[in-house]
């Protein structure tokens, strides 16, 4: 059993994909054992793409992520981290196959509806930093 942190963006949330991205995740056989909606602050954006802050577009990632609430959650399965991202889709919408969630319902780079864990090392931290 493994656990990963995933995170509906303000865009999902917005477009009332929740729903949609939750029943994706169920339905593939994982289960959500902890959830909550939330506003981020501009600090813990920074810290969770620290590995992007340098980049020209970060300001417009921490503007959107801060812009409405995100949903938290932890997502608990079999090789979850590697599920839940095979269900995403890769980073950049347009790009993203047809039958993951960015695949279908985005069409931007930035503006992707949903995060999930990387790795399982990444798991660990970001369940930490949002769920303590
Ligand atoms: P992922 O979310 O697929 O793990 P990254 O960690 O590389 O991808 O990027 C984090 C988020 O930053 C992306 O989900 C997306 O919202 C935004 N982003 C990444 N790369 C770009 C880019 N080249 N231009 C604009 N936004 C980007």
């Amino acid at each position: 059993m493994e656990q990963t942190y995933v995170m509906i963006k303000p865009d999902g949330v917005k477009r009332h994909l929740i729903g949609e991205i939750i029943k994706r995740i169920e339905n593939k056989g994982y289960r959500i054992v902890k959830m909550e909606m939330r506003k981020l602050h501009k600090e813990i954006v920074r810290e969770h793409y620290s590995h992007l802050t340098d980049k020209p577009f970060y300001p417009e990632i921490e503007e959107y992520i801060i812009s409405g609430e995100v949903v938290c959650m932890i997502v608990e399965g079999e090789r979850a981290v590697e599920g839940v991202r095979q269900l995403l889709g890769s980073t950049d919408g347009l790009l993203a196959s047809p039958g993951t969630i960015r695949g279908d319902y985005a069409t931007s780079k930035t503006y992707n509806l949903c995060h999930a864990s990387d790795s399982t090392e990444s798991a660990e931290i970001e369940i930490k930093r949002f769920f303590g």
